[in-house]
């Protein structure tokens, strides 16, 4: 990733209320966000590919921090439990389906938990985002949630509108449609509470 391209982020986030930080790897990552929050507090996860890569529930779990993960649940029932549980925690953590040299933090979500809790509810958030999830503008942004964030995700939960086929959005009206909250954060009102961490690596949708 250019420096060019990190510094201009980081401002355009500074821009939004919004603190930028920049990592070399997905790891180095994780250890800052595990040294961030302390063991008694407690966690959501949104869920990701990149967060499930970088094992970060586990971690977490292993220290004693009490996690919400929907994917670690073993019904239906507590998937729901802990979806509405992780809009009220110490921290979420989440990836991102896309982000714009703008600042603008673009997400398409299913049932609209994961962008509940990034827009209101946890005292802190940080967005985890790869270098692939950058576009420059915002219409390229949303265009990378619709045509190669979506398709893959839906692939990825077992559904099959025809986006997965064709991989490309066709606004379909299919009862397996995974796109029911287009939703663009332009910023914060706390200062402190939203933080991008943005890693020199590839991963995730
Ligand atoms: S609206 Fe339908 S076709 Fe378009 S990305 Fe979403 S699920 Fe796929």
């Amino acid at each position: 990733m250019e420096k060019d391209t990190v510094e201009h982020l980081i401002k355009s986030l500074s821009e939004r209320n919004i603190q930028g930080y920049y990592f070399e790897s997905f790891n180095e990552a994780k250890l800052e966000i595990m040294k961030m929050i302390s063991k008694h507090e407690s966690v959501g996860i949104g869920n990701s590919v990149t967060l499930k890569r970088m094992e970060l529930s586990n971690d977490l779990i292993s220290r004693g921090n009490n996690v919400y993960d929907k994917t670690l649940a073993k019904n239906k029932e507590e998937i729901k439990e802990i979806k509405r549980k992780a809009l009220l925690t110490d921290w979420y953590i989440t990836g991102t389906n896309a982000i714009s040299l703008e600042g603008h933090i673009v997400n398409m979500d299913h049932s609209g938990n994961r962008v509940a809790a990034m827009l209101y509810g946890p005292n802190n958030v940080v967005v985890v985002i790869g270098s692939n999830k950058i576009t420059k503008t915002l219409d390229e942004a949303v265009y990378r949630v619709r045509n190669i964030a979506s398709p893959k995700n839906a692939k990825r939960a077992g559904m099959n509108p025809p986006c997965v086929d064709l991989q490309k959005c066709i606004d379909c009206k299919s009862p397996d449609r995974v796109c029911n909250n287009l939703v663009v954060i332009e910023g914060q009102n706390e200062s402190r509470r939203m933080k991008v961490f943005i890693v020199n690596e590839e991963e995730g949708f």
